[in-house]
């Protein structure tokens, strides 16, 4: 290819439209309806930018730029439509991990969205007592419902279950010492650790066993004049085995009650209802834990629950007041949009049936294979029929979700997925292509094969992952 000479480029660069001759052209006055003037302004400058840097470029020849004033307005609204996105927005999780925590983690139910909606749209009574006419705590609301579902004698919610077990540690134990197994010292994603929690709510770890044992004795010598609690930590998102032993918390709490100690359970996820019926190890549930002796319980509300982000302690009237009355819960208080949508899913679980039908975390989980199946075939027919299709091979096969959110490690669902392989496109470009659609589409990639895993699909999200297969098929520069 011949390179245009510098006489060349100048008259190129003076053929390019001016702003205002672009900002004329129909696109962009359509455009105006949706994006605000000031990034159509500077999306324009910046097509012409980059015009003007492939005209000036070495070896530009006339196919690496365009002078076009209608492609530069529709490359100008293309630019300015990217930098008006939300940042923040739906995706389609088609990995199969139903507690995603990168994408998430909990959709809330159809009945906690419409709570949120009318509590939020309208003046409520978030902090008002109604029968008094006087100022109310913000705290009774999704309380009488834990109450009523755990038989817990109080609740309190906080921001999440990290705020949750720092204001338990912080209330019960400041400049005392907390003993802990070796085994359950766990670190969870996002650098929430056992220790560093507890050493930044004031109290003071005493470790004590081994990594993979612990036994009653060993809690029992390390009691002193300065123990404030026993803890255990559920170990959700690992698992010790082999040669291994745990105190049951049955033991704990009662070495902790005769010796005029609390017991605390950090449940992690926290269960309200028995998932193992559904191929899952048997999960402690928050009801459990208190009737083995448990003073205190900690769990999140967006893990197994399937609410929004929040940090639920569960527990002795007495010892749920003292955390009420810590100035820091202020800090680490709810809003009336998690208040709402907790109330709703929480009142879900007033009935199991209806919980497992209307939580999309237990609905996902409880998925029967051969529905998985049915809606892997109508996704991977519905690929097979895009137009240029024949340049993917598309196969529906068996394979495993996660439940994931550090919920039940090594513990996998049978599920089907739609793998896809193509001689044209490597499984990293597909992923690529499909994560950077308009609604971006999350796969996974096993031994160089596309995977999309349909447990974690919900309605209308098949006819997301055909269109974005229609573009990439009909994108011929791929
Ligand atoms: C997930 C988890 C936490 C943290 O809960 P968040 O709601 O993410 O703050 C704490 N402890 C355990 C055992 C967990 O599994």
């Amino acid at each position: 290819m011949e390179s245009t000479g510098r006489a060349g480029k100048q008259d190129l660069l003076r053929r390019l439209p001016s702003v205002d001759e672009i900002l004329k052209q129909p696109a962009i006055a359509e455009a105006l309806e949706r994006i605000p003037r000031k990034l159509l302004l500077e999306s324009i400058r910046e097509a012409l930018d980059i015009q003007r840097r492939r005209i000036l470029a070495e070896q530009a020849g006339e196919e690496s730029f365009s002078l076009d004033v209608r492609w530069l307005a529709s490359e100008a609204v293309r630019l300015a439509e990217k930098k008006n996105e939300f940042t923040l927005r739906p995706v389609v999780n088609a990995t199969g991990i139903v507690v995603h925590t990168n994408l998430g983690r909990s959709l809330l139910a159809m009945e906690a969205l419409e709570r949120l909606q009318e509590v939020c749209r309208a003046y409520n009574n978030l902090e008002y007592d109604l029968a008094a006419g006087r100022r109310g705590s913000r705290y009774v609301h999704a309380e009488a419902v834990l109450r009523e579902i755990t038989g817990a004698e109080a609740a309190l919610v906080v921001n999440n279950n990290a705020a949750a077990v720092f204001l338990v540690l912080n209330t019960l134990a400041k400049g005392r010492e907390v003993i802990v197994s070796r085994g359950q010292l766990v670190e969870i994603g996002g650098s929430f650790r056992i220790p560093d929690v507890m050493a930044a709510s004031g109290a003071v770890l005493r470790e004590v066993g081994c990594t993979n044992r612990t036994h009653l004795r060993d809690y029992e010598q390390a009691i002193t004049e300065q123990t404030a609690l026993l803890m255990k930590v559920h170990c959700s998102n690992y698992r010790v085995i082999g040669f291994t032993a745990e105190v049951p918390l049955e033991d704990m709490a009662r070495l902790a009650h005769s010796r005029g100690l609390l017991a605390v359970e950090d449940l992690g996820s926290g269960s309200l209802v028995d998932v193992s019926p559904f191929g899952l190890p048997e999960e402690p549930t928050a009801q459990q834990a208190l009737k083995a002796g448990a003073d205190v319980v900690t769990f999140s509300g967006d893990k197994l629950l399937g609410g929004p982000q929040a940090g639920i302690i569960l527990g002795r009237r007495d010892v749920i007041d003292r955390c009420k009355k810590n100035p820091l819960t202020r800090a680490l208080r709810v809003d009336k949009m998690t208040l709402a949508a907790l109330e709703a899913t929480l009142r879900l679980y007033r009935d199991e049936r209806r919980a497992f039908a209307a939580v999309p975390t237990l609905r996902m989980i409880a998925t029967p294979l051969e529905t998985l199946r049915e809606r892997a075939e109508e996704l991977a027919r519905l690929i097979r029929t895009c137009p240029g299709a024949q340049r993917l091979s598309v196969q529906v096969e068996r394979n495993v979700s996660q439940v994931g959110g550090g919920s039940l490690p090594e513990r996998d669902l049978p599920t089907y997925v739609v793998s896809i392989r193509s001689a044209t496109w490597s499984a990293a470009r597909l992923e690529q292509a499909l994560r950077h659609h308009t609604i971006p589409v999350i796969g996974r990639i096993e031994s160089d094969r596309y995977l999309l895993d349909v447990r974690t699909l919900q309605p209308g999200d098949t006819q997301i992952i055909a269109e974005a297969f229609q573009a990439l098929l009909a994108d011929t520069k791929s």
